[in-house]
């Protein structure tokens, strides 16, 4: 019997194909696969308890996975039940959501794993969907997996602001750079006040934040007065990428006051537009852009004192003892007397002011690449996202992009492994 064949092909539990009907849906070939009821008695959907006698049914139709190039919908009975705990709901069944999209729950499945790898838009191309309800799918797909995923084990966390949308909008990411699941960002909140962290540790929960030994972050007192309020045994270690991210805009600021100060007509054609030649690591700068930085620096001794400032700066993590470290420090601050440049002073106050906490590294060696990866990488989806305008979607979407475990594209294995 194909009908036989077909059934314990698609395995939807407890029912049976009846019979296959194809049409068209939306302008494609479609097939409706109906499906009769072969087990007895029915289970509550909210509390999952057994209930004997069905109170009302109607006829359901969710589409499922493509069969060969048709599109196919499950058409079934579903019933209500009146449990006696929570009254009259709708039945759970094994192959379909009881709320949501009118999906199969294998067809969710691989939407959500399309959409780690696609656009929504070429998502709802692909299957024939509507791109709301992609959307639908993959927040509900990825709100489950950040409500269950595992928080035990971490001890040291990193944290990190970024900018979303025009202004002054700021949102910290709390992640791992080293844990038992490997690196992962752990979540994203609104804000980048100690009172928007709250949220974050209540979430975390109280006696795992007593856990976290070390945190890598930006010198940036609300975070620390945040990680310090709730993990006593703390070491606060600000890291290079962000420190070197101070000396940039403080380079930056010194061309920029040069800029306004010498009106000159070639100095300012000198200037112009190189920001980024300035600002990138000597080694890294070749050919045009070489001689570009050449002259630049040869018509302003203030930019130049500036670049050789910020190219040495870098030193300060090749000393393995503290004191080695500190001494270079003072000498590299040393070569800022009788100079001018305010940003510059600026800068090197701060990190007098964190030295203890940038001295850190001696002592814990913390892989720093995922920090300004995750940086980067949720820059890249909040610029591609710029229009989704749900901030809860482009949360998660951060969340599960920055956090590799998650972000592993296995479209078919996370199907065949949730049946068994
Ligand atoms: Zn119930």
């Amino acid at each position: 019997m194909p009908e036989n064949c077909l059934t314990s092909l698609l395995e939807t539990q407890g029912f049976r194909v009846k019979r296959l009907e194809p049409g068209f849906h939306k302008g494609q070939s479609s097939v409706v696969v109906h499906m009769e009821r072969i087990i007895k008695g029915h289970t509550c959907g909210k509390c999952g308890q057994a209930v004997e006698q069905g109170y009302d049914s109607s006829w359901q139709e969710v589409q499922h996975l493509m069969l060969w190039h048709h599109l196919c919908f499950l058409r079934f009975e579903r019933y209500r039940v009146n449990c006696p705990r929570c009254g009259i709901r709708t039945e759970a069944l094994e192959f379909v959501d009881v709320r949501g999209p009118r999906v199969s729950l294998r067809l969710a499945r691989l939407v959500a794993e399309l959409c780690k790898v696609m656009t929504n838009k070429s998502v709802g191309l692909f299957q024939v969907m509507h791109r709301g309800t992609i959307k639908e799918i993959d927040k509900r797909a990825m709100t489950k997996v950040q409500a269950e995923r595992p928080l035990d084990g971490i001890t040291v966390m990193g944290a990190d602001e970024i900018a979303v949308g025009r202004g002054q909008n700021y949102w910290t990411m709390i992640s791992v750079p080293e844990g038992p699941r490997g690196p992962e960002l752990l979540n994203v909140v609104e804000g980048r006040r100690e009172k928007s962290l709250r949220k974050f540790w209540k979430w975390f929960g109280k006696d795992r934040a007593r856990r976290v030994t070390h945190v890598v972050m930006d010198m940036w007192a609300p975070f620390r007065n945040s990680f310090k309020a709730h993990c006593p045994d703390i070491q606060i270690i600000y890291d290079k990428f962000h420190v070197i991210r101070h000396l940039l805009n403080a380079v930056n600021d010194v061309r920029k006051s040069e800029f306004k100060k010498r009106a000159g007509k070639r100095f300012r054609g000198l200037l112009a537009g190189k920001k980024f030649i300035l600002l990138s690591r000597l080694a890294h700068v070749r050919g045009k852009s070489r001689e570009a930085l050449n002259d630049l620096l040869a018509a302003s001794p203030k930019l130049l004192k500036a670049h050789l400032l910020k190219e040495s700066f870098g030193h300060l993590w090749s000393y393995k003892s503290r004191t080695c470290a500190r001494r270079f420090f003072r000498q590299w601050v040393d070569q800022l007397k009788w100079t001018r440049m305010k940003s510059m002073r600026q800068f090197a106050k701060r990190v007098e002011k964190h030295l203890d906490g940038i001295l850190a590294f001696c002592d814990k060696k913390v892989s720093l690449g995922y920090v300004e990866a995750t940086n980067l990488k949720a820059k890249n989806i909040i610029r591609r996202a710029y229009g989704f305008r749900d901030k809860a979607y482009m949360k998660l979407k951060i969340i599960q992009g920055c956090t590799p475990w998650m972000s592993q594209f296995r479209p078919w294995t996370v199907t065949h492994s949730s049946s068994s």
